[in-house]
């Protein structure tokens, strides 16, 4: 299943989790808060993962099918 993937920079604390699990849709930016770098992707175990232990819940996913 294809998803959207945003981050809600209001909420981002920087934790870094999400960049950890998943480098290469995540990346911390010059202000140290996540960046989505790639936003339409096939949903992973790893993507649920993020969204669901994001500490502030800032990860928001959107199926596109
Ligand atoms: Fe920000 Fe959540 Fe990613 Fe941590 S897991 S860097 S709080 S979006």
């Amino acid at each position: 299943m294809k998803v959207k993937v945003f981050v809600d920079k209001n909420k981002c604390i920087g934790c870094g989790l999400c960049q950890r699990l998943l480098p290469e849709i995540f990346a911390l930016g010059e202000t140290g808060l996540s960046e989505v770098k790639k936003q339409e992707v096939e949903l992973s175990e790893n993507l649920k993962e993020a969204e669901k232990n994001c500490p502030v819940s800032a990860i928001r996913l959107e199926s596109l099918e």
